[in-house]
């Protein structure tokens, strides 16, 4: 009998479930869901009382989408009204009784006041199956060390994804990254990793970094995965080779922190990286909404908006059509992989859209669009604003860094060649900005890729 460490799935069943017993699935768990939310959260019973409907009006997906989307803006005055009314920010949204309520988490972002959630028991194992979901996929067992070097704070990416190392079994090196690099070092040196989780900023930090500080090169680490995450670089093929060859590791961009909504990349050749699975889709119904607008846009293959996500089978904070920000793209055709179920790419944050003359560009889209430039450029970028966006008058300005061994004399010529590639691909002319090799601050956590002109960073 083959040991269960051969199986390919952590929950076979629940990962191969056909696209209409999951979908079958859903619609009963979203039924019982929204009846749950609205007994037990004044603030869900005032959404469906915007949308003019009762929870048992709510028979389809259908029905479902005319109930209004829950915003971050919204769940931070939900959090004030919270505080005035029931003495902590939580009450009002939390659906479970306090002493069952186990832990607060924080939806990640890097700007304004945390959006916090409640976890209760039952919710804490969901994240925790997640996440074993994502790792066994990649290859990770028991006996496996995987040194985790996030940030550890409230980020749900922290001790939250720990924790669901040690539920599958595998063995977790807590480093973070508050520490510093030379930290991060002295822990593969002291662990033995075979598996590092961070940020491709991170990543691309330590290849440059490593002889520096530790002597030898990345590759001589000894580490066979690099997990990405935080940031959706991982999402870049250019990016994914980079710290590929870097490492001399599969590298697997992957995302989900302390809630419902994970997903990760199969084992593809870097180039043809063709999204995330969504892993957890017992647990999350996702819907796909116009960032303007917020109607709703069909998933069909190659559909991009703005996430939505409703938990289902969930205790403590279940979030109810939840926009958080990110603009995804999805993908239904078969994976040549053979695993069923929708795939997703981050394309940006709703929040970090700019509109060029018309045209939307995300910082995401710059990046990898410098990238195949690389080696001439390093990647590294900023755009300039002279005020918050998304509105930019143009042309939209581009501090880039030229790479190492180009020279003042290679400037021109490269910039027209870019430019040509933006005029076609990005569809706007940005004028740019070059500045030496490491000029630019290497972040260790998520990059800022918008510098707007007299705000501090
Ligand atoms: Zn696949």
């Amino acid at each position: 009998m083959p040991s269960y460490k051969e199986r390919r799935l952590w929950n076979q069943d629940m990962e191969t479930l056909s696209r209409d017993a999951l979908r079958a699935l859903q619609l009963e768990r979203l039924k019982k869901q929204v009846v749950y939310n609205y007994e037990n959260s004044a603030f869900y019973k005032r959404k469906f009382e915007q949308g003019g409907a009762k929870p048992e009006d709510i028979q389809s997906f259908e029905d479902f989408a005319h109930i209004p989307i829950m915003t971050k803006d919204e769940h931070r005055r939900a959090q004030e009204a919270s505080t005035e009314e029931h003495g902590n920010p939580y009450a009002l949204l939390a659906c479970a009784p306090r002493e069952k309520i186990i832990r607060i988490n924080s939806t990640s972002g890097t700007t304004g006041i945390p959006t916090l959630y409640t976890l209760t028991r039952h919710d804490v194992d969901i994240v925790n199956e997640m996440h074993a979901r994502k790792y066994w996929r990649a290859g990770i067992r028991p006996g496996d060390v995987m040194l985790q070097a996030l940030s550890l704070s409230m980020f749900t990416g922290g001790l939250p994804l720990s924790q669901g190392i040690m539920h599958m079994g595998a063995c977790v090196v807590p480093v973070g990254i508050e520490g510093g690099t030379k930290r991060v070092l002295d822990f593969v040196r002291l662990t033995s990793p075979v598996a590092i989780i961070a940020t491709p900023s991170f990543g691309q930090y330590l290849i440059e970094k490593c002889p520096e500080l530790s002597g030898k090169t990345a590759a001589d680490l000894g580490l066979r995965w690099f997990f990405c995450a935080g940031e959706p670089g991982g999402g870049n093929p250019e990016v994914r080779n980079m710290l590929a060859q870097g490492f001399g590791a599969k590298v697997f961009d992957h995302t989900g922190g302390g809630h419902a909504f994970h997903g990760i990349s199969c084992d593809e050749p870097p180039e043809q990286f063709s999204g995330m699975h969504l892993v957890s889709e017992d647990h999350c119904l996702l819907e796909l909404v116009d960032p303007n607008t917020k109607k709703p846009v069909p998933i069909e293959d190659g559909a991009v908006g703005e996430m939505v996500f409703t938990f289902l089978d969930w205790e403590g904070g279940p979030f109810m059509r939840y926009a958080l920000g990110d603009m995804l793209q999805v993908f239904t055709k078969p994976c040549p992989c053979g695993m069923p179920g929708i795939r997703f790419k981050i394309t940006g944050r709703a929040d970090d859209m700019l509109i060029v003359k018309g045209v939307n560009v995300y910082p995401e889209a710059i990046k990898s669009a410098l990238l195949k430039f690389a080696p001439q450029v390093t990647g590294l970028f900023r755009i300039l604003l002279d005020e918050p966006g998304p509105l930019v008058n143009p042309p939209l300005r581009i501090r880039v860094e030229y790479g190492e061994g180009v020279t003042e004399q290679d400037l021109p010529a490269l910039e027209r060649k870019i430019a040509t590639y933006f005029k076609e691909e990005v569809r706007v002319a940005p004028e740019f900005e070059w500045v030496p090799p490491e000029s630019l601050p290497r972040e260790m956590k998520k990059t800022q890729y918008i510098e707007i002109k007299g705000a501090s960073v």
